[in-house]
């Protein structure tokens, strides 16, 4: 992409409105724009982004066996009388008449319609276990939307559902997303740590939020200092493997670690201060094991290998990639700008230009630019004439991983610069080792 052409309208100034960093930075970096109260745009920069993490999210959940469906925003109050949860969600629910005059609402979320499509087609144990999820933008009219994305009325999130016949295989069915959960987010080069979070009236002890330690966290939270070594499982786990998911759900719920809601200050207490940390924290995702709570009153039942028919044992389990983007950015920032792991960088190249004009900068950016599409990375291209501080400062601030810089004293002797954003390493090579710096191989070579 040429910047010349591109949309990133960059602000200069610090947004007021902005209290946290990551507001601050999403705005200035052209990431978004607010439409509303909680209400954004995703802008050209901002969107990439977005469906970088959502295609993080889309492939771990579907290698812990979920499938993808898509339901509608728009849901009947039918539904969800049901349910019973009608009259019991409160101000949240953003409550909408159509031209009939029927009850409407946007939805917060989907536990109701995803029951029925259920009882519609799934009539015996044999068809389990089954677990449906859909990436689609929520409605909660919060009390105090703030902070940009992170706590904002219309959001997106990944919300996956579980049917199963019975708590043993809904357990199993927790375990996979649990771990899916934890390799999601370690690809965004996040460390998240599951938190025993409340089950309320369900009870047990299967309700976990993911967590990202961060000062601008909402909630108070406590854990063992082995989480921040714990081995995240690899790409190799083996779903279909219930006792083995199980371990790994083990290991990652032994030592302690709680929000303020469920903090036990005895288990605490009894802790090594060298073991405490004590942080604010983001939650990131959510996942909730809830048995028949919509099944029962749904009549979502399934014929077991008794012959007789049982409510299906139910979870569900949320992510929010919007909040998710918000949080990566709170952990990973310098006073510069955004710091992108590589993993949802928007880019992975910013190619900046130093004197647009000049012949052979022209001829060795150009050149750059067509070989790193040929190499499969995403390059922003800074082919626009502003000075050469603007150009830097932009490249911080949007926080591309690698910067490759053209200038004409190093063209002319056929080097290049290249800057690692996040360890601001700068040095001047000549081409083919800043290819191969780029992990570019050597025969995809331009003339030097
Ligand atoms: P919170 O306690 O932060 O309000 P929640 O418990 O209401 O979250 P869930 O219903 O479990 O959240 O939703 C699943 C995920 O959706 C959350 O983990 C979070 O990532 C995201 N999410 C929830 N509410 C919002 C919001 N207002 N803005 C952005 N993301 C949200
Ligand atoms: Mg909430």
């Amino acid at each position: 992409m040429r910047l010349s052409r591109y949309f990133l309208p960059i602000l200069k100034e610090n947004p007021r409105e902005a209290e946290i960093v990551s507001h601050r930075l999403m705005l200035r970096a052209g990431m978004i724009r607010q439409q509303g109260q909680g209400s954004f745009s995703w802008l050209p920069l901002g969107k990439r982004v977005l469906d970088k993490v959502c295609r993080i999210v889309r492939e771990e959940q579907d290698r812990a066996g979920a499938l993808e469906i898509l339901m509608p925003t728009i849901q009947s109050a039918d539904l969800w009388r049901e349910s019973g949860r009608y009259d019991d969600y409160g101000k949240e629910m953003l409550r909408i008449k159509d031209r009939q005059e029927r009850d409407m609402l946007f939805g917060p979320t989907n536990e109701e319609m995803v029951t029925e499509i259920f009882r519609s087609y799934v009539k015996s144990y044999k068809d389990l276990p089954l677990n449906l999820y859909h990436i689609q933008w929520k409605f909660r009219d919060e009390v105090r939307p703030r902070f940009g994305v992170m706590r904002s009325r219309e959001f997106l999130m990944k919300d996956a559902y579980s049917f199963d016949l019975n708590f043993e295989g809904a357990r199993a069915a927790y375990n996979r997303m649990f771990v899916s959960y934890l390799r999601t987010f370690t690809r965004m080069g996040l460390q998240a740590i599951p938190m025993r979070a409340d089950t309320g009236p369900i009870g047990g002890d299967l309700s976990h939020e993911f967590i990202i330690l961060a000062d601008t966290g909402e909630s108070q939270v406590f854990c063992h200092k082995d989480y921040l070594s714990l081995a995240v499982p690899g790409a190799d786990t083996d779903f279909s493997n219930d006792e083995q998911i199980a371990g790994i759900v083990k290991q990652w719920t032994t030592p302690y670690a709680a929000t303020d809601e469920m903090h036990e200050e005895a288990t605490w207490d009894s802790l090594p201060e060298a073991d405490k940390v004590s942080a604010r924290g983001i939650e990131v995702g959510h996942i909730f094991h809830f048995g028949e709570k919509y099944s029962k009153p749904m009549n979502a039942k399934v014929q077991g290998p008794d012959g007789k028919e049982h409510f299906v044992s139910m979870g569900s389990y949320g992510i929010g990639p919007s909040r998710l983007i918000a949080a990566i950015i709170e952990a990973s920032h310098d006073d510069n700008g955004i710091i992108w792991p590589e993993s949802i960088a928007p880019f992975d190249i910013g190619l900046i230009n130093m004197k647009v004009g000049d012949a052979e900068c022209d001829r060795i950016c150009g050149e750059l630019y067509d070989l790193f599409g040929k190499a499969g990375k995403d390059v922003l291209y800074d082919d626009t004439d502003q000075r050469a501080g603007g150009k830097f400062a932009t490249a911080d601030l949007i926080g591309l991983p690698w910067q490759v810089i053209v200038g004409p004293r190093g063209a002319a002797a056929g080097e290049v610069e290249i800057k690692n954003r996040r360890t601001g390493d700068r040095e001047s090579l000549p081409i083919a080792q800043a290819l191969a710096k780029l992990g570019i191989a050597a025969e995809m070579g331009i003339a030097e």
